[in-house]
């Protein structure tokens, strides 16, 4: 039996855990990060498509269950970093709407509790540790903000600059992406076509293990053991947790402190705490509501490559540009969503979608495409849920939401993007297995009988237990989450009282 202890203990190294350790950090409490993945090798297969998206390099072999009882690969990565180290790393920030109650014409997106005004201090910190680059007074639909962008925007690279243009021609209002990278004076990133979807082999990426974590361990108050899984909390008679249980690198693990934080991402977060259930607690811990694994969300997503075969793209960096005219009204009275341009896609990558399609072909329409992602708002449902099987596997249950303003939104993407000159547009509607923007498992709220985690990401029921990843969200919003996510950390590392936590 391997035996740790900390003050405080995080499970997970990801968005939330990374940057909530360091958050810790710079308080100096004695943390253990334990993560269930080991160190991402820097290694040739980085930036090679094959290996990354037909062989799934960098996943798990583990697969969940749908309702039907059929596998598949979800969108995870059990790496130090978690999902960071392979995402876009494009890192906006929730608009102020996003925290407020927005009536959809299917239902409801529930109000979050606290502000925009709330959480933006942490905001402007964590766009400063993950060094977001990005522009002010374009974007129709951005917040306001205390402190401009710690380093100005990518620029457009020319085939993206007359797509800007095109664009601009229809009246929208085509602004920068906001991304996180190493574009500093003498950083180290070279802008490849392999970053978006991608580990970075040149550690350019703003991921959590490099923005974060690494820097947190370098402090001395925090450490970190790889290999660590954890599959169970134990409660003491008092209903605190007393300690975790699970194994490291296949030794049985036991590991005690005062606070516990679980960050394993909202699928694994709200899986351990329904597989922690005992006799006592038949429903799993921190469950009084009942709503820990339900509200599962993931964003109505669709990638599109629209085709314009009279003009090659010779882009590198594709990701620089994102259209939000319609994120607060679709023209309909009703919010749409964004439309991004993605990580220039290549024909390899392609075929792990579109398998019957010979590889030459994809290879052309590449050459000739721009890609981009269409991404509106899904709605809390507590029919949506994750549930854990008695053999401890992974299911979820998930019905689309609010599907209708996604056909707008993709429609009138597809429109603008004929107007710009593509006669081609061919899209890929994100299905279960794509779930990398999920969030809402243990609901954030002011009242323990509709949530399941206080404001503070501290749960209602077991006073030393939180869960600080996108299992908070109360609802998806229609941007990418993680620049939310580390500002949920930073803001739950600062403002909670760590002593009463874990008296
Ligand atoms: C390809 C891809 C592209 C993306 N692009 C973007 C983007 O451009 N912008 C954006 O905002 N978001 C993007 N995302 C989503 C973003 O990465 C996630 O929203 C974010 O990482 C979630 O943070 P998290 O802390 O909730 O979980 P994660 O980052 O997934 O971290 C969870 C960690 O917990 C560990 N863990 C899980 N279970 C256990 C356990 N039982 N014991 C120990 N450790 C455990 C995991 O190994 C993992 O390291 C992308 C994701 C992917 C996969």
């Amino acid at each position: 039996m391997i035996r740790e202890s900390a003050r405080v203990v995080i499970v997970g190294s990801g968005m939330g855990g990374g940057t909530l350790a360091w958050g810790l950090a710079q308080r100096g409490i004695d943390t253990l990060v334990l993560e269930r993945g080991q160190t991402l090798p820097r290694e040739p297969e980085n930036w090679e498509p094959e290996a990354v998206f037909l062989d799934r390099r960098y996943k798990p072999e583990e697969t969940w269950l749908d309702d039907d009882d059929e596998p598949f690969h979800p969108g995870v990565h059990y790496v130090v970093g978690g999902n960071t180290k392979l995402y876009g790393a494009a890192l906006p920030r929730f608009r102020e709407r996003d925290f407020t109650r927005t009536e959809f014409p299917a239902g409801v997106s529930p109000a979050w509790p606290f502000t925009y005004a709330d959480i933006e201090p942490y905001y402007t910190q964590a766009e400063s540790l993950y060094r977001v680059h990005g522009s002010t007074g374009l974007d129709p639909s951005e917040p306001w903000r205390s402190r401009p962008f710690p380093f100005p925007p990518l620029p457009h690279e020319p085939y993206v600059q007359e797509v800007a243009d095109r664009l601009a021609g229809q009246g929208l209002h085509p602004s920068d992406t906001a991304i996180g990278i190493d574009l500093r004076p003498g950083g180290a990133c070279q802008r490849c076509q392999t970053c978006d979807g991608f580990p970075c082999r040149l550690g350019a990426k703003s991921d959590s293990e490099t923005c974060a974590l690494g820097p947190a361990l370098a402090g001395g108050s925090v450490r970190l053991r790889t290999g660590a899984l954890i599959r169970r909390i134990e409660l003491d008679k008092h209903g605190r947790v007393v300690r975790l249980h699970g194994e490291l690198d296949g030794e049985p693990l036991e590991v005690e402190g005062s606070a516990f934080v679980i960050s394993a991402g909202a699928a694994n977060s709200a899986a351990l705490l329904l597989a922690s259930r005992t006799d006592e607690l038949p429903t799993g811990i921190a469950n009084s509501s009942g709503l820990v694994g339900r509200n599962y969300m993931v964003h109505n997503n669709t990638h599109f490559a629209a085709v314009d075969p009279r003009r090659r793209n010779d882009v590198v960096f594709q990701k620089t540009l994102c259209v939000h005219d319609f994120y607060d009204d679709l023209g309909d009275g009703f919010p749409g969503g964004t439309i991004q341009l993605i990580g220039k896609v290549q024909g390899s990558m392609m075929k792990s979608h579109a398998t019957r399609v010979p590889r030459r072909a994809l290879d052309r329409i590449a050459d000739h495409s721009v890609e981009g992602v269409v991404m509106s708002e899904d709605l809390p449902s507590v029919h949506n849920r994750v549930t854990v099987d008695p053999d401890g596997r992974i299911r979820v249950s998930w019905r689309r939401t609010n599907y209708d303003r996604h056909e707008a939104l993709l429609a009138r993407a597809k429109q603008i993007m004929r107007r710009a000159g593509y006669s081609g547009f061919f899209e890929q509607r994100f299905t279960i297995d794509m779930n990398s923007h999920m969030c809402g498992t243990a609901v954030g709220g002011t009242d323990p009988s509709t949530s399941v985690l206080d404001p503070l990401c501290r749960s209602h029921d077991v006073p030393n237990l939180l869960v600080v990843d996108s299992a908070f969200f109360p609802s998806s919003a229609a941007q990418n989450p993680a620049l939310t996510i580390a500002a949920l950390a930073l803001r739950v590392a600062a403002e909670t009282d760590w002593d009463e936590v874990a008296a």
